[in-house]
Order: structure tokens, then sequence, then C-alpha cells
């Protein structure tokens, strides 16, 4: 058997993060990080699209799932200690205008390559092509694959969210064979599939939105149409509202900013001015011409040729498909497009201010493992990044002498 003070189950952002606090707490303490991939870190490439959207400025106020439990950490370190964590490792940061922050090299791999040399330099030992199949309680503290002992573990595998990038829900197996509940398990920040009737001719274009569910929940942001329903952040933000199982009818909302009588107006102004426009031009001037075309054959029994044979009962339904443009929902993508996972290790076994389990003491988790999700926009890396520190530092300090 290897013994070690600390042991961490999975090299992802989380566990990275938590091996450098670790050994930044308690530098004399023997830390051994186990990966099942051959290196660690493949998620962190594959994050905002190469470019790592590593957190967010606004993260202390996004309502995350779970956000009493995830205020736990953040009332520890905010969004500044995150970056002033990254500093220290010679990574800087720059943020866009929706607060999203991102390394100012705009490559996911200076942020990997940041977490990755900081284990090396500060002697955490990792050993790759190593999964964790089993843990046992011991009286001294835990054995995985009773091939390791350690006095303190980490759990941070992750979820089940895009598997080939490692995280294949293997943590929550093994939490669960110690006795943690595992909360129904989604996939979410994942496309969403609908009637693709009304939406044939619309492959790849983009528009920007309001969405809401008819079972609840909004989101706002660029949609994307696809041969199989909605991509694009709105399409991904709203798919954390979206229930298993449940009928439900998105509602796109192309014009937020105007109300329906306005536009009523302003098409039956245009329309009058100009008699001889063909009809398929009328919305140019509103949205992408393939979409104008698709809201009228929504709302029209036919497009006629010109907008004069257009009826004034007719403008109103225009109007009312431009800011309701409803598709009904058949479900979303499945984990292998997913970005996050939605449910996980319940947060009430966790303390919130340590994350170490109640229920086996000395059993810390972080990341995504754990029941807290965000949306889109660099909160669920944060999450990862923050809670990771937290734990790290937590089961550091509680080794013994
Ligand atoms: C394509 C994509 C893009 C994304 N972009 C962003 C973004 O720009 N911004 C953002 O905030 N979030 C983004 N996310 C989400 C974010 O990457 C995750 O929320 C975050 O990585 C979770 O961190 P984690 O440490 O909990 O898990 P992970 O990063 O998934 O790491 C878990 C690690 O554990 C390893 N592992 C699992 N089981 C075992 C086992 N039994 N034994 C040993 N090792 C194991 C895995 O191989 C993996 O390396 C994106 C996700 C995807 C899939």
């Amino acid at each position: 058997m290897k013994r070690t003070d600390l042991l961490l189950i999975g090299g992802g952002a989380s566990g990275l993060c938590a091996a450098v606090a670790a050994k930044r707490a308690r530098p004399g303490a023997s830390v051994l990080l186990l990966e099942h991939l051959p290196r660690v870190g493949k998620k962190i490439l594959a994050t905002g699209n190469g470019r790592c959207n590593l957190g967010n400025l606004h993260a202390g106020e996004h309502p995350y799932k779970n956000r009493a439990f995830a205020h736990g950490v953040f009332a520890q370190l905010g969004t500044d200690e995150l970056l002033a964590f990254f500093r220290s490792l010679g990574l800087y940061t720059r943020a866009d205008s929706e607060g999203r922050l991102y390394p100012l090299s705009n490559t996911a791999a200076s942020v990997l390559d940041a977490l990755r040399l900081a284990c090396a330099r500060l002697g955490v030992e990792t050993l790759c092509e190593t999964r964790a199949e089993s843990i046992r309680k011991t009286n001294g503290g835990f054995a995985v694959n009773d091939r390791f002992a350690a006095e303190k573990l980490i759990v941070c595998c992750g979820g089940c969210a895009a598997p080939a990038q490692g995280s294949d829900g293997s943590g929550f197996a093994l939490l669960r064979s110690l006795g943690h509940e595992i909360t129904p398990l989604k996939p979410s920040l994942v496309q969403l599939t609908t009637d693709t009737t009304k939406i044939r001719a619309l492959k790849g274009v983009r528009a920007a939105a309001k969405l809401t569910l008819s079972t609840g929940g909004e989101a706002a942001g660029e949609v994307l149409f696809t041969d199989y329903g909605l991509s694009g952040i709105a399409a991904m933000d709203l798919s954390r509202f979206v229930i298993p199982d449940r009928k439900a009818t998105v509602t796109l909302d192309f014009l937020p900013d105007f109300s329906a009588q306005e536009l009523t107006k302003i098409l039956g102004a245009l329309c009058r001015s100009d008699p001889a426009l063909p009809a398929e031009n009328l919305l140019t001037g509103f949205v992408p011409k393939a979409l104008g075309l698709a809201v009228l054959k929504a709302s029209l029994p036919a497009v006629p040729q010109q907008v004069s044979a257009i009826q004034p009962n007719e403008i109103q339904n225009i109007a009312a498909a431009l800011k309701g443009f409803a598709l009904p929902l058949t479900g979303t993508k499945s984990w292998r497009d997913a970005q996050v996972t939605a449910g996980g290790a319940s947060v009430k076994q966790f303390d919130r201010r340590t994350l170490e389990s109640r229920l086996c003491p000395g059993l810390y988790a972080c990341g995504e493992v754990l029941d807290v999700d965000g949306g889109c926009g660099g909160f669920n890396l944060e999450w990862a990044f923050l809670s990771g520190l937290v734990a790290g530092r937590s089961a550091a300090e509680a080794l013994s002498e």
C-alpha cells in the first residue's frame, strides 16, 4: 500500500487547484493526485472554445444552484482572490464587456500550464492512467483501490458531462459507496432539441433573442438554429431549466425591446409607405432574412408577393410571431454534448465552509461532483477553481501534525 497524507481523485480544474492550495497550506505534507486519463486537465483545454472563460466578475451575484451553499465558499474567496491566485502562478487575465474572464494569452493551454507547473514545482505527485475504482474507510483515513492509503481524501472527479474529457460519473459512484446521496442528474448547458417544422430552412442562422420556457425559466443572448433545434449561448443557458420528460414549449422573442403594439404600428406603416415591397423583405430590417421569412410563414396562410396583400389583422399576427415564435421542446442533447452536470452529491452532507463530508470526516469534495452549477459565462470554472482552493486548504490544515 502506498501511503500519502492527502490523496486527490481527479486532475481537472478543481483537483489541480486543490492540490496547489494544499501544498501551499502544508508544504511538508505529501500530496498525491490520481488521474485516469493519460494527462491532467484535458477538459480545461476544451473550455471557452479553447480560450478558457475561467471566471466572471459577476460570479458573486450569479444564481448558482444551491447558492447558499456555494456562498460558503464565495464568502471566503471571490473573483478577486481567484485572479490573485492566477497572478501568483504568473497567469494574467482580461474581462470582456459582460465580465467574462479570459487569460491574456487567449489560450486555455496557458491556464492548464500554470496549474500543472505549479503542482510540479510544489512537489505534488501526479499519477496518470490511474483510475480510482473504490474507496474504503480505514482506521487512519481512507484506502483507494486497496492500493493507496491517505489520512485525508478529496473527491474532485467532475460530473457526467463531456465524458470524452474524462468525467464519466465515477465520482458519484465513489461517493454513493460511502453513503452519500446523489441528487437527480441531468445534462446542463446543452443544446435544445425541438420540433423542427418551422425552422427547417434556418440551419446555421444566428439571431439575438429572449427565450422563455413554458415550465419556467428565461435566458437571453444569441441562438443558433440547427437541424435538431437550438444551440447558442441563450439556448444552452435555458437548458438549465429543462425538466426531463416534462412537455414544454420554448418561445423566442426576437425583438424584446419593442412591444407587439409598437411593432404592429411600425410594420403597418412600412406596408403602407411601400406597397410594392416584396413581402419576403418586410422583416429584413429587424432579423436575418431567412428568419424573417420563417416568421412570415408561421404567421400568414401564405406569403404573398407584395406587402400590399397583407391584411391589417395579419400584421398583428406577424408582430405576435416576432415576439412569440413558439417551438415545442422535445428534450436536450446528451451528456456527450453537455458542458455541465446539473445535480450531484447532496450539499446537505457537506460543510459549506470547509467542503468536508458530514458523513465521512476526512473526506472532502469540490467542483462539479457537488450539486452546484451555474450558467454560461465562466461561472462553472470559477466554482470549480474556488471550491478546489477551499477544499485543498481545508484538508491540508486538518492533517495531523
Ligand atoms: C466543451 C466544454 C467547454 C466548457 N467551457 C467552459 C467555460 O469556458 N467556462 C466555464 O466556466 N466552464 C466551462 N465548462 C465547464 C467546466 O469545464 C467544468 O464545470 C469544470 O471543468 C469542472 O471542474 P471539475 O474539476 O469539477 O471536473 P473536471 O474538470 O471534469 O475534472 C475531473 C477530472 O477527474 C478525472 N476523473 C474522473 N473520474 C476519475 C476516477 N475515477 N479516477 C481518476 N480520475 C478521474 C477526469 O478525467 C478529469 O480530469 C466547459 C465544459 C465543456 C465540456
